[in-house]
């Protein structure tokens, strides 16, 4: 069966990694399923697109940001035959990227934005009943009951973790919670606990009193990771374990009592399940985005990945350890924002996406993460906004008015 795939963000950290098993699986001829690169998008990447259509020759291509349409055209226009040049369709801006997302003719959507930008297509693929491999954490935090509704709509659409942590629950619960994610029952099924593991980041033993002085550069060097800038940051304010903590709740559709949260320094445990029988499954795999992303790509086959091996024997030990919240408070906000509903969440995503710009441009200091995060939620919820269903449109509006009530407490306050 021959299944078309559009990768939005193919530029980025995922959208790399899955052209990387795509093309190693065509190569190999291992493919469960015959997949064709059928688009490739991305924000502003001129050259970067240039490069992977030339190599991948894709029918669809183009960038969300219309203003870069002419230059892109042209350098495409300059790199591919005449023939190959003909034979592709640029589509720029993302009302018409949205249209092609919604059109009948791809079958695979791989979700690899990075933040809240991610959420309109995803509701756009599966509003359109399209198979979502989703590494997009943030539409999930944003806006999961808009997810759950599309899923519940459209009977049609899949959503398929690509994040390693809930690809790797996934993989450890049975084939009706993995049919019915969003809307599963879990104790049905004798689950008791979700177990998120966390690295803890580079500065999981650094001395409190040094966070002051942390730097950009410093807070990009992930230990076991090679990712996109602002999960790498997340990352090690363990905030990407907090939007990861609300994605598990919307995924598997589970109180936020249900997840454990450990310290796992190797990565080696992606995380797991624990049955009422106190048996635990955990995926356990090399630290790499190709893995999860081979098996959502296939599901529910299995191919190669083109990684290699984990050898066992050079593991010195795997470590578990509790979550010290004094070390990452940004981890204890997300929590709360998620108990006091999905705008808050839309709210402390919109300011952190904020503050790490901020910090990447050296604007603020790293704790200044936390502080303004923080000061954005407190002072959105003295505004009291009724606690209704919001629909894309005011989840938007909430979004751009929790960044401008950031950057102005940015401006004044550092
Ligand atoms: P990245 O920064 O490397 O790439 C982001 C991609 O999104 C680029 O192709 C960029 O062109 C595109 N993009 C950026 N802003 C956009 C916009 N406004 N509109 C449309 N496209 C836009 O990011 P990444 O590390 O690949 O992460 C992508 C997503 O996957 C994030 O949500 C991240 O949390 C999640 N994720 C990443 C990893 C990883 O290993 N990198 C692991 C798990 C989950
Ligand atoms: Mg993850």
């Amino acid at each position: 069966m021959q299944r078309k795939v559009l990768i939005l963000g193919s530029t980025g950290s995922i959208g790399t990694s899955t052209l990387k098993v795509l093309a190693y699986q065509q190569a190999n001829n291992l493919q469960a399923y015959n997949h064709s690169i059928s688009g490739l998008f991305a924000n502003s990447s001129v050259d970067k697109l240039v490069e992977q259509v030339k190599e991948f020759k894709p029918k669809y291509c183009g960038l969300f940001d219309q203003s870069y349409e002419s230059v892109f055209t042209e350098k495409l226009k300059a790199t591919l035959s005449e023939q190959e040049f003909t034979n592709t369709c640029i589509i720029c801006g993302s009302e018409n990227i949205n249209k092609l997302i919604a059109s009948n003719y791809f079958d695979v959507v791989v979700g690899a934005i990075v933040g809240f930008a991610g959420l309109e297509t995803s509701l756009t693929a599966l509003n359109s009943g399209k198979t979502l491999l989703l590494a997009n954490k943030e539409s999930l935090v944003v806006g999961g009951h808009l997810i759950k509704q599309a899923l519940l709509n459209n009977p049609k659409a899949k959503l398929i973790p690509v994040d390693s942590e809930h690809n790797a629950i996934f993989q450890c619960l049975p084939k009706e919670i993995q049919d019915n994610i969003c809307a599963c029952d879990l104790e049905q099924v004798g689950v008791s606990k979700l177990i998120l593991t966390a690295s803890g980041g580079p500065f999981l033993h650094l001395d409190l009193k040094d966070f002051t002085q942390i730097s950009p550069e410093q807070a990009l060097k992930h230990p076991n990771w090679a990712m996109g800038a602002k999960i790498t940051i997340d990352s090690s304010t363990l905030m990407n374990k907090g939007l990861e903590f609300i994605e598990a709740c919307v995924l598997f559709n589970c109180d936020p009592d249900k997840i454990k949260t450990i310290i796992h320094p190797q990565s080696i445990v992606h995380s797991g399940v624990e049955y009422l029988d106190k048996s635990i499954l955990v995926q356990m795999g090399p630290t790499d985005m190709k893995v999860p992303i081979a098996y959502a790509i296939n599901y529910p086959e299995r191919n190669v990945s083109s990684v290699e091996s984990l050898n066992l024997f050079t593991l010195q030990g795997l470590t578990f350890f509790e979550v010290d919240f004094e070390r990452y408070p940004n981890f204890q906000l997300a929590i709360e924002a998620y108990k006091l509903g999905f705008t808050y969440t839309c709210i402390l995503n919109a300011a952190n996406e904020v503050t790490v710009a901020a910090f990447l441009n050296k604007q603020i200091k790293y704790l200044d993460i936390y502080k303004f995060n923080k000061l954005t939620l407190e002072k959105m919820l003295a505004m009291n906004f009724e606690q209704a269903y919001f629909d894309f449109a005011k989840i938007k509006e909430i979004d751009a008015q929790a960044r401008i009530v950031c950057q102005n407490l940015i401006e004044t306050l550092s």
